[in-house]
């Protein structure tokens, strides 16, 4: 067959050049239109490996987070609440995923809902994925438009076999239009629709339980229950009788509200801008707490070896046997113990939970932010965590505190996840799998002044480098190392 014409473009690319050789040559159009077939054809091909990996990826992700929440005992407390556990149980495995695959959390969170999507409701998507026939750009198409179905399974079955069809042959943008089209044509409403019908559902629904309790979304003794639901009901009358103003309504001045909602606003103004009344017991709470103030004291003065001020928080300078006798009247006194020659805060006495405002803010350089491994929340929305509880004899020193977010810190606390302390402010958690994953201080903490070493080469140190981070004093020995 003769091919190459004067155009170029009958040429087709599944004839084999090795035919031609005693035809006319070939000119370098056709040559090069081979190679740019083929060439396609393998990207074409990728793709559909790519599709298949990404299929297979959504069965790993679904076993490893079913075998998660099946075996929950096992990697979460059981003190827990069943809900809690299930909770915590997800948030683990999502830390174990996003930790291992080098991802962040939010992506794994993702990956994770869409995965069990595709595996419990979508299978025709996850069959078209797992022929390579789309990729996961338009499975998570496909997810999105079909996620508001849960009271449809049969709407959300025939959305999932047409869409699937139709994604074999369009981009994931065009495919997004056509199955809002389609949604539209079988009658679904937009989610912002569906939103404004749910929320004109709004209530507040008391529910009876065991032992004299009762749960309005709190869990309260029953009595409390049955006042506070009175109080709405009052206050719902009130306003739909007309005394009320409306002005923190829902619907704004003209009040067509049922008497549900106008309960459900009534709830949603009181926690969220009601005040106490003076009579109230919380109301004058700062009168009841156990007041705390802190006493740095410099570590040579407190062991008598050096005359030098303490500092009483809120006061000032306050001479050395004064401070000797206040840093001994714990817990009144939170005793801060000071470098003989920076000043920086060493240790805090175990009378107190909650670090100093400078040991907080060496601890925010060194730190930087959230120390949990892949997590980039910064230090000022963190918590301070003490690697080895409060509770259980940790301590609030500088070598056994990090820095989590709120997510992480309940993470720590309520999975397997746990983490050690190394040298150097070097943190190495252990997945509830058992990997380990290493976390480095923003800024590293010197040789030689880690926590392992012992106190009295520590002290020598610092003298050395008094801009360097403070060893571990320990200050559970009323006399200290020096
Ligand atoms: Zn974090």
């Amino acid at each position: 067959m003769h091919r190459g014409g004067s155009n170029g473009w009958s040429s087709g690319y599944s004839e084999h050049p090795a035919a031609l050789i005693e035809d006319e040559p070939r000119s370098p159009y056709a040559i090069a239109q081979d190679g740019l077939a083929e060439l396609i054809e393998a990207a074409v091909q990728a793709q559909r490996i790519e599709a298949m990996n990404a299929a297979m990826q959504v069965d790993v992700i679904f076993l490893t987070v079913g075998h998660a929440l099946r075996s929950e005992e096992a990697f979460v407390p059981n003190t827990l609440s069943a809900q809690r556990r299930r909770e915590m149980a997800h948030r683990s495995v999502t830390a174990e995923l996003a930790t291992a695959l080098h991802v962040p959390e939010r992506t794994m969170e993702r990956q994770i809902s869409e995965a069990w999507a595709l595996s419990t409701t979508l299978p025709a998507t996850l069959r078209a994925m797992r022929n390579g026939q789309i990729s996961s750009r338009h499975a998570a198409v496909i997810v999105q438009e079909t996620t508001d179905l849960d009271d449809d399974p049969g709407l959300r079955a025939r959305l999932d076999e047409q869409l699937a069809i139709i994604a074999t042959g369009t981009t994931a943008a065009t495919l997004r239009v056509r199955a809002r089209a389609l949604r539209e044509k079988l009658g679904i409403e937009s989610l912002e629709a569906r939103h404004r019908a749910a929320r004109a559902e709004r209530r507040v629904e008391l529910e009876t339980a065991r032992d004299g309790m009762a749960w309005l979304h709190a869990f309260l003794p029953a009595e409390d229950a049955l006042l506070i639901k009175d109080r709405l009901d009052r206050i719902a009358r009130a306003a739909g009788d007309g005394h009320g103003d409306g002005a923190c309504g829902d619907s704004g001045g003209d009040d067509a509200r049922s008497r549900d909602q106008l309960r459900a606003d009534a709830t949603r103004d009181l926690l969220l801008h009601g005040r106490l009344a003076d009579e109230s017991v919380f109301a004058d709470a700062a009168a009841t707490v156990q007041p705390t103030v802190h006493v740095t004291v410099p570590v040579l003065t407190l062991a008598g070896h050096s005359a030098d001020p303490g500092e009483l928080d809120g006061y000032g300078p306050i001479d050395a046997a004064i401070a000797r006798r206040l840093a001994a009247m714990a817990p009144s006194f939170t005793r801060l113990l000071t470098h003989p020659v920076s000043g920086t805060v060493l240790d805090v006495d175990r009378a107190s939970y909650r670090p100093p405002a400078d040991l907080k803010r060496w601890l925010e350089v060194r730190d930087g932010g959230c120390r949990f491994p892949g997590c980039n929340r910064r230090a000022a929305g963190c918590e301070v965590d003490h690697s080895v509880d409060w509770q259980h004899e940790g301590r609030t020193a500088f070598d056994n505190l990090a820095h989590l977010c709120a997510l992480h810190h309940h993470l720590k606390h309520e999975s397997s996840w746990s983490v050690q302390h190394m040298s150097g402010g070097v943190l190495e958690w252990t997945s509830p799998a058992g990997r380990t994953h290493v976390t480095h201080p923003r800024r590293s903490i010197p040789v030689g002044v880690g926590s392992n070493a012992p106190a009295s080469s520590a002290a020598g140190s610092i003298s050395a480098d008094s801009t360097g981070p403070p060893p571990r004093l320990d200050t559970t020995n009323e006399s200290p190392p020096f």
